[in-house]
């Protein structure tokens, strides 16, 4: 059995195989068989993972010859470790994220009433996942409500931490929200009686971290632009703060590789200077209509959290939906990779739902680790098999001509066209 040093675990038993991925020097070194925790998620979570394990497994094994592998490991959360342990998620799950560094996962119930958390909010808040990615592209001859869909290929960086999504507020008529009034009124702020508060905090450190991968990001992938979408024109000093921290990092941080719009229009005739990374910004509203209007101009987005939420589906949406939309979350040191979409419930143990929004986190996974050879293999053939028309029931509802099959059809398909 691996030796596993400083892992401490409580409740399951470490990996019996596979090396743990670590740092030298602030780099990434991955292992040619890294221990990948999994969580198989709730409701539909088997049947996708099952498929994505297969998909994923395959295109390492055609990628690396048998060179490379991915060893997988089960950690628990959700419904399954209700079940097992007693805990939603238990400390050993938080332990094995932390410790292997790369994890993904299942979509998970959140639990009604009792007062419980969403998991999901509950992961990315104790692990400070700070970073929400959401990478949004097309897959020719998924219906899609854009003219061209083709011309949408943008990777979206959401902060994870802040805004109105730090849980901090006061329910009406409560004696907590009374106190927050009378102190608001003292500040001279008057709220109306029988209001519900909630606060907005928007940090520079937190603003900085999120803009700083999201430049990174886009700097690795040869990105045209970074564009900070923002409401800072109401929210002057929560989101318009948002704006001017982003804009601190990028002039102070990666002054010598990127360009600012303003530059670009007094300084350099309105071309963008041959290898300079363009940023710039629009207001959030703006932005909606240019995902529509004019998706080819845009590349990275970093956006503050609600803006960041609205503008992924909106844009997954516009693609076809969010059955295949992958996303990832992560801070300087973890990535953990998820399924977008819930646990469906009523196609739960079916065999029946799309496993296209994990399998493509799990792609973003390889690409996190390096390993682009599997993943552009597991791209190309997820394009084949939708573009010949074998596709799962939800987009063959939607498609003129089509061969429907299962979750698990979907996958040997996938396999198949590889
Ligand atoms: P949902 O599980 O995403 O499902 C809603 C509907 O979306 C499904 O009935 C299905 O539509 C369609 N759909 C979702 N995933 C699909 C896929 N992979 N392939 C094809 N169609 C798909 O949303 P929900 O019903 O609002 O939420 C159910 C549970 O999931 C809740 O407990 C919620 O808290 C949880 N949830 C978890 C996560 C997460 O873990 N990340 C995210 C969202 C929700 P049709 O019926 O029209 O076919």
């Amino acid at each position: 059995m691996s030796v596993f040093e400083g892992l401490k675990l409580t409740k399951i038993k470490p990996p019996s195989e596979g090396e743990r991925i670590r740092f030298e020097k602030g780099s990434m070194v991955v292992p040619d068989v890294p221990v990948i925790p999994f969580i198989e998620g709730d409701g539909v979570g088997p049947d996708i993972t099952a498929a994505m394990r297969t998909v994923i497994d395959t295109s390492v094994r055609k990628a690396y010859a048998g060179k490379r592998r991915l060893a997988w490991w089960e950690i628990f959360a959700g419904e399954k470790s209700h079940d097992l342990f007693g805990e939603w998620i238990p400390e050993d799950t938080f332990e094995a994220i932390r410790y292997f560094r790369i994890a993904i996962k299942g979509p998970l119930t959140t639990p009604v009433g009792g007062g419980i958390r969403s998991l999901n909010v509950t992961f990315r808040q104790t692990l400070d996942l700070y970073a929400c990615v959401r990478p949004v592209r097309y897959f020719q001859g998924v219906p899609a409500p854009l003219k061209t869909p083709e011309k949408v290929d943008m990777m979206v960086f959401r902060e994870n931490t802040e805004d109105v999504y730090a849980g901090i507020e006061w329910a009406a008529g409560t004696p907590e929200v009374e106190k927050v009034r009378a102190f608001l009124a003292g500040m001279g702020a008057e709220i109306r009686p029988g209001s519900g508060i909630g606060v907005k905090p928007i940090s520079e450190t937190g603003s900085k971290r999120l803009m700083r991968v999201a430049i990174r990001y886009a700097l690795d992938h040869g990105s045209r632009s970074v564009t900070i979408v923002h409401k800072g024109n109401i929210m002057k000093f929560t989101e318009g703060a948002f704006r001017t921290w982003c804009y601190e990092v990028a002039a102070q941080e990666f002054g010598d590789v990127t360009v600012t719009e303003e530059q670009v229009e007094k300084k350099h005739d309105g071309k963008i200077p041959a290898g300079k990374l363009l940023i710039n910004d629009r207001i959030a509203d703006a932005m909606f209509q240019q995902i529509l209007l004019r998706p080819e101009e845009y590349d990275v987005l970093a956006t503050p959290n609600l803006n960041g939420d609205y503008i992924s589906d909106a844009l997954a949406a516009a693609v076809g939906g969010l059955g295949l939309a992958p996303g990832g979350n992560m801070n300087d040191e973890i990535a953990f990779f998820e399924a977008t979409h819930g646990t469906a419930p009523k196609y739960a143990g079916l065999d029946k739902i799309n496993p296209g929004s994990l399998i493509l986190s799990a792609v973003l996974m390889l690409e996190h680790m390096g390993w682009n050879e599997a993943a552009d293999l597991v791209v190309k053939a997820m394009e084949k098999t939708i573009g010949s028309g074998v596709v799962t029931y939800d987009l063959a509802r939607q498609m003129g001509s089509s061969i429907e099959v299962s979750c698990s059809g979907f996958a040997r398909a996938i396999c198949d066209n590889m």
